[in-house]
């Protein structure tokens, strides 16, 4: 806990050496260690992430890291949002022991030649529109969770088809990580907190809440397709997908299905926002 005294320090690394010496630190007399990657621009959705994997586990490590393996040449990897310094003192402040923060040629060297394809719970949904998502995901995840270690890692079930990707990843690669989910934290009116939520101008932001108001009306009987035509009558663009699924698998709902997740991405001015609840 931060104490005014002897000001709690979150140490800092970015190169492997450092992590790993760091690390034996941190595990000293068998303490545990909780996770959380992000890709920084981190707003109070990832620190509550933080906060939980600190009830869990003794140390908690979050790494800051814009995985280029994920986006596509036409996305916004060069514009993604960034802030190292309001990051740290972020991390700070709830108490994160260790923050990572590798360069590129950290994470991919020169030799660096492998990649994770995923199906299952990664078909469909996301990689209909971004093909190239979850492998640069479950790359990227595979590595940090090879380097940290960790006991836990937490996600956000704002990215629900991510959240269950890494759990099958853990799975087939008997990783023996636990990975915990943690329900999606949204602004006052609805709208789910995201780094690219700075994106949106003010009009785009006042009409950004509709797409939670839609889940959750569509959840609560409305016709997905009626809903639909009014976001874009509301000023959204394209939609990507609405969709109903499978929460445990994210294939279509089958009589075997016990719980039923809405996701929903698409686009409002230039931004793409994703958001998904229970149904
Ligand atoms: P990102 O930095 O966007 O890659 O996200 C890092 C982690 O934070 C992922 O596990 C996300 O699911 C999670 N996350 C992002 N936004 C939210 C939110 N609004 N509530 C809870 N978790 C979130």
């Amino acid at each position: 806990m931060p104490d005014t005294a002897h000001p709690f320090e979150t140490a800092r690394v970015r190169t492997l050496p450092a992590l790993k010496a760091e690390l034996v630190a941190l595990r000293a007399g068998g303490a545990t260690v909780g996770f959380v990657p992000t890709m920084g621009a981190l707003h109070d959705g990832h620190l509550a992430l933080v906060r939980h994997a600190k009830s869990l586990c003794d140390k908690v490590v979050v790494s800051i890291f814009v995985n280029p393996l994920q986006f596509a040449p036409t996305e916004d990897l060069d514009r993604y949002p960034r802030d190292e310094a309001g990051d740290i003192a972020r991390l700070q402040s709830v108490g994160c022991d260790l923050v990572y923060l590798p360069t590129v040629d950290v994470l991919y060297p020169k030799t660096f030649v492998s990649r994770i394809e995923m199906n299952g719970p990664a078909l469909g949904l996301e990689t209909n529109f971004r093909p190239q998502f979850f492998s640069g995901v479950a790359t990227v995840v595979s590595k940090l969770f090879n380097q940290v270690r960790p006991d836990v890692a937490v996600f956000g079930e704002k990215d629900f088809q991510q959240l269950a990707v890494v759990r099958a990843l853990v799975r087939d690669f008997d990783m023996g990580i636990d990975v915990v989910g943690m329900p999606t934290v949204r602004e006052a009116d609805g709208l789910a907190l995201s780094s690219r939520n700075a994106y949106l101008t003010p009009e785009e932001r006042a009409i950004a809440p509709k797409l939670h108001q839609a889940l959750e009306a569509i959840r609560d009987g409305a016709d997905i397709e009626q809903a639909k035509t009014d976001l874009q009558g509301a000023g959204f663009g394209q939609i990507d997908y609405i969709a109903l699924r499978d929460a445990d698998t994210l294939g279509d709902i089958t009589p075997e299905t016990q719980s039923r997740r809405l996701l929903a991405a698409l686009w409002l001015g230039k931004t793409r926002l994703i958001d998904n609840i229970q149904a």
